[in-house]
């Protein structure tokens, strides 16, 4: 059986690790949480006696794509950085950058991924972790229409298979 997003009906979706009281109970009844990798979208499948082993599913709520891509971050002050993408989803990427940028700063992201169309802005990121001069990155706010495009250079990621995207 193919697993399908129940909100945007692309068929890449990931299990995720159970979370709090209702994905336990559902658990009981063979539904189980899945993210869909294109619009964000959790949701319970059911997948009849199949029993749901915990450790055989990553952390990760997100399936990341190798690429490479230039990218621009801005913070607070207005000081911008310039660097490389190096992995993406839609909740965030892994970057290296050559700046001291602290886990906790916040900063706007600006990712060139297509000839001839603006960079993907997302408005405010998250540094979760940084070491040395690679950061991990996490998304918090975008706009509709932004949000809409990353979704749609994901997709084709994920349609294009495992080769990276490679720019610049
Ligand atoms: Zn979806």
């Amino acid at each position: 059986m193919e697993l399908i997003c129940s909100q945007c009906r692309k068929p890449l979706v990931k299990a995720v690790r159970r979370q709090g009281g209702l994905d336990r109970l559902l658990s009981w009844f063979y539904a189980y949480p899945f993210r869909c990798q294109v619009c964000q979208h959790r949701f319970h499948l059911m997948q009849w006696g199949l029993r749901y082993i915990e450790r055989d599913v990553d952390r990760r709520e997100y399936e990341r794509r190798p690429v490479q891509l230039p990218a621009k971050l801005q913070d607070e002050q207005g000081r911008e950085y310039e660097g490389t993408v190096r992995d993406l989803s839609v909740g965030g990427c892994a970057m290296e950058v050559d700046a001291p940028l602290q886990k906790g700063t916040l900063l706007r992201f600006q990712l060139d991924a297509l000839d001839n169309e603006p960079c993907i802005t997302v408005e405010t990121t998250i540094v979760r972790s940084a070491q040395e001069a690679r950061l991990r990155l996490e998304f918090l706010r975008m706009a509709p229409k932004e949000k809409e495009r990353l979704s749609q250079f994901i997709l084709s990621l994920w349609l294009e298979g495992t080769q990276a995207a490679r720019r610049g």
